[in-house]
């Protein structure tokens, strides 16, 4: 079998200087935005990277190109493009080496991105923990400003464009676009009802544009290449490449960068198969808020249209592998207790419904109580999904729902024993 993989935002992460301008510009860096800046209109750009068909890479799989071209224009508001780099999806670890390794290519895309949508003012919200990240950030922010790709009239074109990064709390809600439109504006981070979708209303109440790190780290290939060479990797509905990110009971787990549409078998052959002598029993395909996959689910390509056909979601291609020595019902409830303390608080189905469904879980995972307390379970994701204010709410009941759909036995088994049937501390080992 022979994997396409597709280097392309990682073609460099091996060299010593792969985050440097000078190390950048050895591999055609900012040659895409001389062609957007001085030979493409506005709206050219956005034709471009419409028709290279790239979608969201943050987890919703919005079409790029569509979001931009919902900027009005001749409003007279000013424009925003925010940048969302407050990855922290329990899995999901692609923008912060992304941001380490090529911070450059980051800013072109930029750059490129608010020449498109008229906007003069960028940030970069980064998460609070990785100040390592937001450092790298800084510093290649300040070589671009020196070289004139940041600032006034930017390569003689009459754009100007300032940056800004700025480094966040810490909370895993601002990685919702509009609680991160919030904190940015200097408010505590909770999620705004939507439409007004940001791209009409957004930071300081005028049109904004809020695109994942590698969303945006991927427009400057599109340009430099062209939107026939992007459709060259992936399907026709999901083009291009993307990272899927392998985590957990991996030989050699890492990211890798292939076309859309890779297989989990596919990517396990590159990285060395489940550790040795183990074997698969569940994993996500796109971080812990999406429905868990089993060994059925190998061979689907991973796409958003195939994904969702097998009952999941592509979100973020963070693929957590887990084998057989893992009790589900434990993973399960570490997610669950990460999604209750996330929780923002702001509507009721998400910050009772999350703390319930620990208290279940723990009961449960303890053996404690009988079928009912599953039922139970179910019956609160099903008062919490759709029924949450964003997102998160969804998120959370996702490997519940799923786990049980999957792995009822062994819940089962838990109430049975009395206790984990994994739990080393115990003599019988259920498996
Ligand atoms: P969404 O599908 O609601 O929206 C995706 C994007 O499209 C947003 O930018 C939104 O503004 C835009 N959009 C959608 N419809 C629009 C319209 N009609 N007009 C204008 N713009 C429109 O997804 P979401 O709620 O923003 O995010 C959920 C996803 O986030 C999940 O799939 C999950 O995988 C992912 N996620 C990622 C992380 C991470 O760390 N990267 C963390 C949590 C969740």
């Amino acid at each position: 079998m022979t994997l396409k993989l597709a280097p392309v935002l990682s073609r460099a992460w091996d060299e010593q200087d792969s985050y440097t301008l000078e190390g950048y510009r050895r591999r055609e860096g900012y040659t895409a935005i001389r062609k957007a800046l001085t030979e493409m209109t506005p709206d050219e750009v956005i034709g471009e990277v419409k028709e290279s068909g790239l979608r969201g890479r943050g987890g919703g799989g919005f079409p790029t190109g569509v979001k931009w071209s919902f900027i009005p224009q001749g409003d007279g508001k000013p424009h925003y493009f925010v940048v969302n780099a407050d990855e922290s999806e329990p899995g999901t670890c692609k923008d912060i080496p992304t941001m380490l390794a090529n911070p450059h290519e980051l800013i072109e895309g930029i750059v490129i991105g608010s020449y498109a949508i008229r906007s003069h003012q960028a940030f970069i919200y980064v998460r609070g923990e990785v100040t390592h990240v937001a450092r790298r950030l800084l510093a290649a922010v300040r070589e671009a400003y020196a070289a004139g790709f940041l600032g006034k009239d930017i390569l003689g074109s009459g754009f100007d464009l300032d940056l800004t990064v700025h480094v966040g709390a810490g909370a895993y809600i601002c990685g919702e676009e509009t609680a991160l439109l919030d904190s940015l504006e200097g408010r505590r981070g909770q999620p705004r009802n939507r439409p007004p979708f940001p791209a009409v209303e957004g930071l300081y109440a005028s049109p904004t544009v809020v695109n994942n790190v590698e969303s945006v780290a991927s427009v400057p290939s599109i340009l430099r290449n062209g939107k026939d060479w992007f459709r060259t990797f992936g399907s026709e509905k999901s083009p291009g490449f993307g990272f899927f990110s392998l985590s957990g009971h991996v030989t050699r787990p890492g990211q890798y960068e292939a076309g859309l549409g890779v297989t989990l078998r596919e990517l396990l052959d590159l990285a060395g198969g489940i550790r040795h002598g183990h074997r698969l029993k569940f994993w996500t395909p796109g971080g812990s808020s999406t429905p868990l996959f089993t060994d059925e689910h190998l061979d689907v390509p991973l796409d958003f249209e195939n994904v969702a056909s097998a009952g999941s979601i592509l979100g973020t291609r963070a693929l957590q592998v887990f084998d057989e020595t893992t009790c589900v019902v434990r993973a399960a409830l570490r997610w669950t207790e990460f999604y209750a303390h996330e929780s923002c608080g702001k509507c009721t189905p998400c910050r009772e419904g999350t703390y319930w469904l620990v208290q279940a879980y723990r009961r449960l995972e303890a053996g404690q109580g009988d079928e009912a307390e599953l039922e139970k379970l179910l019956d609160i994701c099903d008062n919490i999904n759709g029924r949450a204010f964003c997102a998160l709410g969804d998120g959370a009941v996702s490997p519940i729902v799923s786990s049980i759909k999957y792995f009822r036995d062994e819940y089962l088994e838990h109430l049975r024993q009395g206790g984990c049937p994994f739990d080393p501390s115990r003599t019988t080992v259920w498996a």
